[in-house]
C-alpha cells in the first residue's frame, strides 16, 4: 500500500456566478521516500492539489469526491481534531512566502517551541534543544542567535531555511512544498531546493514538489504528474517525461525552457492561455492551444473538440491525448 493514495479527487469551488471545477479525477500515490513533480502552468490546479492533501481547502471550496488516503485512512474524512494530528507532525506544508508561515511578532525559537509543544508532552527546554538541532540541520549560521531573531531579521533564503527546518521539526513523513523557492533570489533558489531534497533523501521524508518549472522537477523528482484546467494530462517517472514526454503540453512546457531557446532568440512558449477553471473547453481542454488538433485533411478532429481523453498507456507513463492513443494503436496494430 502507498503512503499516500489520492483518487478520483473532484474539487469546487460555489461561487455566486456558479460552481468551479479545480480539479477533476485527480489521481496518484506517492510512496514512503518517494519524491513526486506536481507541474503545470499557472491556473493548472496545483495548489489546489496540494492545499487539498491536507485538507486545507476553504469555503466556498469543498471536496466534491474521491479521497486522499494516508496510511489507508481518508483524510478528506476527518474532523478537524484529528486533521490537527496529522498536519504538522506526520505532514507538513512548505508555501510560496515564509512570511505565509512565520508569525512576525514571535521570535523563530517561540515559534519552534509552540508547534513542537502542540504536539509532543516535552518540556521548553526539550523542545529548544530540537528546534536548535533542526535549524544545523538546514544549516543556518549562527543557529543559537536565530533562535531569539524575529523573521523581519533573516533574509529570505534564510527564513525559507528555517521554514524547511519547521517542516522538519516534527520528524514528518510527507512535505508538500508548493513552490517554495519562488519569492526568493535566483542565486538562493536551487541551494534551497538542494538542501531540501538532501533533507528528504536522507530522512526518508515523502515530497510533493509543487511547481511551474519542469527543470526544477528534472532535478528534484522521481516521478511527474502534468496538470492542465485541473485534471492530470500526464504523469510517469520523471526521467521518461524529461526525455520523451508524449502529451503536446508536456512538450510544450519542455520547449518553454530557457534551456531548450538559442541563446538571444525569444522563448518558446506555448501559444494563448491556460482557460478559466468556469469556462473550460469542451473535450481535450487543451484543444484551444493544440497543434495536433487537426487531422490529415486539415480539419479539427471531432474526438479533441468533444471528448475529454481517457489515460492510455505509453512506456511506463499515462497520457491523456487522443492522438498519442491514435499513435500507439497504430504501432500495435
Ligand atoms: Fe491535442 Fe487532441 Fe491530444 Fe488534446 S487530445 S492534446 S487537442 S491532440
Amino acid at each position: 500500500m502507498a503512503l499516500l493514495e489520492v483518487s478520483n479527487l473532484d474539487v469546487r469551488f460555489a461561487l455566486r456566478q456558479g460552481e468551479v471545477r479545480a480539479l477533476r479525477d485527480v489521481s496518484f500515490t506517492l510512496d514512503r521516500g518517494e519524491r513526486l513533480g506536481i507541474v503545470g502552468e499557472s491556473g493548472a490546479g496545483k495548489s489546489v492539489a496540494a492545499f487539498t492533501l491536507l485538507n486545507l481547502i476553504a469555503k466556498p471550496g469543498y471536496i466534491a469526491g474521491g479521497s486522499i488516503r494516508f496510511e489507508g485512512i481518508d483524510l478528506a474524512r476527518m474532523s478537524s481534531r484529528e486533521l490537527r494530528r496529522v498536519r504538522g507532525n506526520r505532514i507538513s506544508m512548505i508555501f510560496q512566502d515564509p512570511m505565509m508561515t512565520l508569525n512576525p511578532v514571535l521570535s523563530i525559537g517561540e515559534q519552534m517551541v509552540e508547534s513542537l509543544k502542540a504536539h509532543r508532552r516535552i518540556s521548553t527546554q526539550e523542545a529548544r534543544a530540537i528546534a536548535l538541532h533542526k535549524l544545523k540541520q538546514v544549516y543556518i549560521p549562527s543557529p543559537e542567535t536565530r533562535l531569539d531573531q524575529y523573521p523581519h531579521e533573516l533574509s529570505g533564503g534564510m527564513r525559507q531555511r528555517i521554514i524547511i527546518a519547521i517542516a522538519l521539526l516534527l520528524d514528518p513523513d510527507i512535505i508538500v512544498a508548493d513552490e517554495p523557492t519562488t519569492a526568493l533570489d535566483v542565486t538562493i533558489q536551487a541551494e534551497i531546493m538542494t538542501l531540501l531534497r538532501e533533507l528528504c533523501e536522507k530522512h526518508n521524508v515523502g515530497l510533493v514538489l509543487i511547481t511551474h518549472d519542469l527543470g526544477v522537477v528534472s532535478q528534484m523528482t522521481q516521478r511527474t504528474l502534468v496538470m492542465y484546467a485541473g485534471r492530470v494530462i500526464e504523469q510517469g517517472p520523471t526521467r521518461e517525461i524529461i526525455n520523451d514526454a508524449q502529451h503536446p503540453y508536456t512538450q510544450g512546457l519542455l520547449n518553454a525552457l530557457p534551456q531548450m531557446t538559442t541563446p538571444g532568440s525569444r522563448l518558446n512558449q506555448i501559444p494563448g492561455s491556460m482557460p478559466s477553471l468556469s469556462n473550460t473547453p469542451s473535450g481535450c481542454a487543451f484543444h484551444p492551444r493544440c497543434q495536433y488538433r487537426y487531422d490529415a485533411t486539415g480539419q479539427p478532429r471531432r474526438d479533441c473538440l468533444d471528448q475529454v481523453p481517457e489515460f492510455v498507456t505509453s512506456g511506463n507513463c499515462q497520457v491523456a491525448c487522443h492522438m498519442v492513443r491514435d499513435m500507439l494503436a497504430k504501432e500495435a496494430s
